[in-house]
């Protein structure tokens, strides 16, 4: 998987380009806006897309 071209910041939603990307998985990464430093909290956009899905799928329930 190559790299994405940022990050979203989960705990303040904001994207992020100051992150390190190895193999497929987050290494490293920074949110300028809230200092969040820890890789798990972020995600790519893939992931935040899938977030949206499932979040839209309780929705309809
Ligand atoms: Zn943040």
């Amino acid at each position: 998987m190559a790299a994405p071209d940022y990050l979203v910041c989960l705990e303040c939603e904001t994207p992020t380009y100051t992150f390190e990307w190895r193999e497929g998985r987050i290494v490293e990464a920074l949110c300028m806006a809230c200092g969040n430093d820890d890789p798990s909290a972020f995600a790519t956009e893939d992931d935040l897309e899938e977030m949206a899905l499932r979040d839209s799928e309780r929705e309809d329930s």
